[in-house]
C-alpha cells in the first residue's frame, strides 16, 4: 500500500457492514433491452458492488481521489491484467457499453471507503472472491425458484431461499414487479450477516424473474 493510500484510508469515514449487491442480469434489460450492451443478456447474477454501509441506513461513499480520470487511461491506471479484466467482464459486467466505466464507478463511490483499503485491484479482486462465494442462483434453485418466462414468486418464498435474512430489491416497470438485485448483508470480516431490510422497492407477492431465451436480444 503507498503512504497517499495509506494517510487517506486513515482519514477515510468508519463504517458498520457491507452490502454485497449482485443484480439478475435480464431484469436489467426489461423494457430497455435495446439499450443493454450485446453479449450482455444471460440468465445470470453479475455483481453491482460492495458497499460499506452504516446501521443507521447512511453510508459512506467517493472517501478519495486516487486517479485522475480525465488523463489517464483506465486499464492503464488500475493495472489491470489481462486475466483480472477477464474475470471482471465474465462477472462484474455492465449493461451500458463500458464495463470499465463501471467499475470504476464503483470503486470511487463505494470501494474507496471499503477497509482494509489496500487500492482499487485487491478491491476488485476481493468482490470477485465474494462472488464465488455467494451462488445466489444456486440457492433459490435449491428452494424451487427459477427464472422464468411466466408467473413470478411470493417476496416470501424467494427470501426463505436464503440461510440469512438478504435484502430483495424490487423494480416496476409497467406495473409488473422484476427481481432487479439481491443484496448479501457481510460484517467487516466478510462473514454473512442477517440483513436488516428485507425487501426494497416495490416488492409484493408476484416478483418476475424473468428468463432470457438466448440468441435473442430482447427478452
Ligand atoms: P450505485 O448504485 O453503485 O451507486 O450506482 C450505479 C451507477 O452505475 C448508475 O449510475 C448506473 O447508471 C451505472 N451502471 C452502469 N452499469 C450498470 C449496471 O450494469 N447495473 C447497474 N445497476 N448500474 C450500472
Amino acid at each position: 500500500m503507498n503512504i497517499r493510500i495509506l494517510l487517506i484510508a486513515a482519514l477515510a469515514a468508519a463504517y458498520d457492514y457491507n452490502l454485497f449487491v449482485v443484480q439478475w442480469k435480464p431484469s436489467q434489460c426489461v423494457r430497455k433491452s435495446s439499450h443493454c450492451a450485446k453479449g450482455f443478456l444471460s440468465n445470470d447474477f453479475s455483481i453491482h458492488g460492495l458497499w460499506p454501509e452504516n446501521f443507521n441506513g447512511s453510508w459512506p461513499q467517493d472517501c478519495y481521489q486516487d486517479h485522475d480520470w480525465s488523463e489517464t487511461d483506465l486499464k492503464r491506471e488500475f493495472r489491470l491484467t489481462d486475466d483480472l479484466e477477464e474475470k471482471l467482464r465474465k462477472n462484474w459486467s455492465s449493461y451500458k457499453p463500458d464495463s470499465r466505466g463501471f467499475w470504476k464507478h464503483e470503486w470511487d463511490k463505494h470501494g474507496t471507503c471499503f477497509e482494509p483499503n489496500t487500492g482499487s485491484i485487491d478491491f476488485f479482486e476481493l468482490v470477485l472472491k465474494q462472488f464465488d462465494l455467494y451462488n445466489v442462483k444456486q440457492d433459490l434453485e435449491n428452494a424451487g425458484i427459477v427464472p422464468a418466462s411466466g408467473n413470478g414468486y411470493d417476496k416470501n418464498d424467494i427470501q426463505n431461499a436464503f440461510s440469512k435474512r438478504v435484502t430483495i430489491d424490487c423494480r416496476k416497470i409497467s406495473k409488473r414487479i422484476y427481481l432487479d438485485s439481491i443484496f448479501v448483508c457481510l460484517d467487516k470480516d466478510l462473514n454473512v450477516i442477517d440483513c436488516f431490510e428485507e425487501f426494497r422497492g416495490p416488492c409484493g407477492n408476484n416478483i418476475l424473474y424473468p428468463e432470457y431465451t438466448p440468441g435473442r436480444d430482447d427478452l
